[in-house]
C-alpha cells in the first residue's frame, strides 16, 4: 500500500518539470540522510538510548540512487549527504561512487570527523564527493567528552580535518553550535583555527531539534554576540559572493588572515525566504522543511518500482508544500517530532 503522498500541486506546476513552492521558491539543494545511527551521542542532538531503525527500514543504496536521479531530473543541483553519521553507511564509498555519476553541481558531505583517512578521502573525491564539512563543538579534549559522549578526540577530528585537506579537498568548513555556558567562552579560539589552518569556521545557532527536548532560549548563543566576540579581537570583513540561498553569512578576516567565518542564525535571523532545500531522510522521508510537522513517504514508491516520472510527480508535490517559514520566536512554536539525528542537519 502506498502511505499518504503530498498534497497535489496545481498542473502548471506538475508539468514545468521544476521543484518550486507555493512561495516562489526554486528549490535546487536536496539533503540525503543515508543513516539514523551514530557514534556520537552530542548533548544538542541525540540522547543516549534512542532506538535506531531497523536496517530494513532504511532505503536501498539503488533507492538512494534512484530517488537522487529523478530529483536531477527535476532541478536539484546541489547535494549534501548527512545523518546520522554519514561514514558509518556501509555502502557509503559505493553510494558517493553511483552519485559521481548524476548530473549534479556539486556533492557535499558533513561528517563528525571520527575517522576520515588519506586513502578514503581520496577515494570519495576520485569519486566525485567536492566538500567536507566537519563538526566540532570544542578545542578542549575534556570537554569534547562531555559535549559528544563519545571516546573521539578534538586531536583525531582535527587531524580528520587536516587529512582531508592534504588529500585535495578544498578548504574544509567546520560546524560549531556555539550554546550559552557550554562553550561560548571557544568562539574566539574556533576564529583563531580558521586563521591559523586557513580554515571556514561555521558559527551555527543552537536549534530546538534536540533529542533530550532541553533546548532553551536562553542557551542561544545568537549570531550577533558570536560576531562581537570575534570582532574583539579580529575585525571582520563581508565576504563577496554569498550564494543568494547561502545559509550563512560569510566573513573575511579585515587584516587579510588566511580563513573565513560564516555565521548561520536560524534561531535570531531565520534565512526562509531564500531558501532552496528538500530533505529525504534515511528511510525515504521527504520533507519540505527542518521544522516541519507535515513529511512523505516516498519509499513504497521506491519498493513498488514506480517509475521515474511517478518519483518526479512525488517530488514535485513536496517541493511545492514547503512552508513559507517556521516560527522558533513564536510562543506557539512547537518542534518536529523528529529530532536532527533523524532528519539529517
Ligand atoms: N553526524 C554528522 C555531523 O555531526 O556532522 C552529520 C549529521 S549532524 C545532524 C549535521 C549538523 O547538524 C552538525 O553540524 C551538527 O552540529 C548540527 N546539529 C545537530 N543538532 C543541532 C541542533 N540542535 N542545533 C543546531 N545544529 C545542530
Ligand atoms: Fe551524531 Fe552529528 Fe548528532 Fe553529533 S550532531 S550526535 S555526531 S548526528
Amino acid at each position: 500500500m502506498l502511505g499518504p503522498s503530498p498534497p497535489e500541486a496545481p498542473a502548471d506546476f506538475r508539468r514545468s518539470q521544476e521543484l518550486r513552492d507555493a512561495h516562489g521558491r526554486v528549490i535546487t539543494d536536496l539533503r540525503l540522510s543515508v543513516t539514523d545511527r551514530c557514534n556520537f551521542r552530542c548533548t544538542y542532538c541525540l540522547e543516549p538510548g534512542t532506538k535506531f531503525l531497523p536496517r530494513q527500514e532504511l532505503l536501498h543504496r539503488d533507492e538512494y540512487l534512484r530517488l537522487v536521479q529523478a530529483a536531477v531530473g527535476v532541478g536539484i543541483r546541489t547535494l549534501r549527504l548527512t545523518g546520522g553519521e554519514p561514514t558509518l553507511y556501509p555502502e557509503l564509498d559505493e553510494l558517493i561512487k553511483d552519485l559521481g555519476q548524476l548530473e549534479l553541481d556539486d556533492m557535499a558531505m558533513t561528517t563528525n570527523g571520527w575517522s576520515v583517512t588519506r586513502d578514503r578521502s581520496r577515494r570519495w573525491l576520485d569519486a566525485g564527493l567536492r566538500r567536507l564539512t566537519f563538526s566540532l563543538d570544542t578545542l578542549q579534549e575534556d570537554r569534547m567528552q562531555t559535549i559528544t559522549r563519545s571516546r573521539t578526540t578534538v586531536r583525531e577530528v582535527l587531524d580528520s580535518i587536516m587529512t582531508a585537506r592534504d588529500s585535495g579537498f578544498p578548504r574544509p568548513k567546520v560546524n560549531m553550535v556555539v550554546m550559552t555556558d557550554v562553550n561560548h567562552d571557544e568562539v574566539a579560539d574556533f576564529a583563531a583555527l580558521a586563521r591559523t589552518h586557513d580554515l571556514d569556521v561555521r558559527f551555527i545557532e543552537f536549534m530546538p531539534l534536540d533529542s533530550g527536548r532541553n533546548w532553551e532560549a536562553e542557551n542561544v548563543f545568537t549570531m550577533k554576540q558570536v560576531q562581537q566576540t570575534i570582532e574583539k579581537r579580529w575585525p571582520l570583513k563581508r565576504s563577496s559572493g554569498d550564494a543568494p540561498h547561502s545559509t550563512s553569512t560569510n566573513w573575511l578576516f579585515a587584516d587579510d588572515a588566511p580563513g573565513k567565518v560564516g555565521f548561520i542564525s536560524p534561531v535570531s535571523s531565520p534565512f526562509c525566504g531564500a531558501c532552496n532545500r528538500l530533505r529525504v531522510t534515511a528511510e525515504g522521508k521527504i520533507r519540505p522543511c527542518l521544522f516541519s510537522h507535515a513529511e512523505w513517504d516516498v519509499r513504497p514508491l521506491l519498493r513498488r518500482g514506480l517509475d521515474e516520472s511517478s518519483l518526479q510527480e512525488f517530488l514535485i508535490d513536496a517541493a511545492w508544500n514547503k512552508p513559507r517559514g517556521h516560527d522558533i520566536g513564536n510562543a506557539e512554536f512547537q518542534p518536529p517530532e523528529r529530532t536532527m539525528s533523524a532528519i539529517g542537519g
